[in-house]
């Protein structure tokens, strides 16, 4: 085994070798423009590029006419929200959105407040998943789209977009989601629910980071573009698409339709080993939302009586996100956690486990190992520590 051991999948995966060995003939020979009509060039880039739209497309159930290739699932999100908000001003000026979304989502409706939008953030129950109720009663007659994720990049939780779909569907709101965490890892089917917008992106699923996918439902709402200028994805896009990105992202896709279900299969009871291994060694873990309804690569657990500032150094050679590792200066604990009810100190002592296709079953062992050991050493540590009175 080699270690650094990476459990940090939600943050990023490696491009599966497959998807490089596919994308590599397109930097050099087949280097075309797919914008340039009149040559062989351009065809064989042409042609690549609606293989890989197919490739997505079929991922998802979608039409190949659905998906625009995007830089990735922040522009697919930015590319939504604010060109609905534009396309469909005289609806209405309401959005609807859930606390515990990517910040490319949330902060893109805050931004609408500027332009005159109500923005309803929606709150999250212990296990983090939107009440549905509240979702209903959330709707306007002036409500003109409801986003909410497929996955949870932190705790992995799984929103019901087939109850919320029915909602959105019977008042004619549109339904965004973004399901760059659940796309190429659990089924997802853009039918479930009826999504009329859905952003995913390559390097979640083992393709190649900056690329990415809209998906917008067929006479759904006519987006304006973020982009303007050539003209590229039915104008909803413009740019020279970047081609040995878009092959690669057709590849993973391809290879997620064909492994998924299995890969899934064997990463939950990977999952659930690691944590059956945690729980024995550290009493008082706490699961950070529900452990059902969620994707089987994930784990989250806080762990009390530590110093989370300790707690990312001392795991080393163990690659996961710690609650207090990011940023600079006075660490912030997670707004998904905290929308889950964790108490910040809970929050910032918290690790986040994200397994993927190359975690073995002898990192997943050395993974429990560690944490119980520093956990173990951390405790004494903090027990030991005068505390002021
Ligand atoms: C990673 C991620 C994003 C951002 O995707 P990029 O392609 O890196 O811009 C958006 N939403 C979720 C849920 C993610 O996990």
């Amino acid at each position: 085994m080699k270690t650094p051991v990476y459990l940090d999948y939600h943050a990023t995966t490696p491009a599966d070798p497959r998807v490089v060995e596919a994308m590599l003939p397109y930097f050099t020979e087949r280097f075309g423009n797919p914008a340039s009509r009149n040559h062989p060039f351009g065809w064989a880039a042409a042609d690549a590029v609606e293989t890989a739209r197919g490739e997505v497309a079929a991922l998802v159930g979608a039409h190949a006419r659905e998906i625009v290739f995007t830089s990735g699932a922040t522009e697919s999100n930015n590319t939504v929200v604010r060109g609905v908000a534009r396309a469909r001003r005289r609806a209405g000026a309401h959005v609807v959105t859930v606390a515990t979304e990517h910040p490319s989502v949330v902060d893109a409706c805050r931004t609408l407040e500027a332009d005159g939008f109500a923005v309803t953030v929606l709150p999250v129950g212990p296990d983090g998943l939107v009440d549905l109720d509240r979702v209903e009663a959330s709707l306007r007659p002036d409500t003109i789209l409801v986003s909410v994720m497929a996955a949870n990049n932190e705790i992995g939780v799984l929103q019901d977009l087939e109850a919320i779909g029915a909602m959105t569907h019977a008042r004619g709101v549109l339904l965004h989601t973004d399901a760059s965490q659940a796309v190429g890892k659990v089924a997802f089917d853009v039918e479930r629910g009826r999504v009329s917008l859905a952003s995913f992106t390559a390097h979640k699923m083992y393709g190649p980071k900056g690329v990415g996918a809209l998906y917008v439902r067929r006479h759904s709402v006519d987006l304006p573009p973020l982009l303007v200028g050539g003209g590229q994805e039915r104008g909803l896009r413009s740019g020279t698409l970047n081609v040995p990105a878009i092959v690669g992202f057709g590849k993973a896709a391809a290879i997620a339709r064909a492994e998924g279900a299995a890969e899934a299969a064997r990463l939950g009871a990977l999952r659930d080993r690691l944590l059956a291994g945690l729980r024995r060694g550290v009493p008082g873990l706490r699961v950070n939302g529900s452990l059902t309804g969620r994707l089987p690569q994930n784990l989250n657990v806080s762990i009390d009586g530590i110093e989370p500032e300790s707690l990312a150094m001392a795991l080393g050679d163990l690659a996961v996100s710690a609650g207090a590792a990011c940023g600079t200066g006075k660490p912030t604990p997670s707004r998904v956690l905290t929308a889950v009810g964790v108490p910040p100190e809970l929050a910032l002592a918290s690790i986040r486990f994200g397994l993927g296709r190359w975690t073995t079953d002898e990192e997943i062992e050395f993974a429990a190992a560690k944490v119980v050991e520093v956990v173990a050493g951390l405790r004494r540590m903090h027990a030991a520590i005068p505390r002021a009175t």
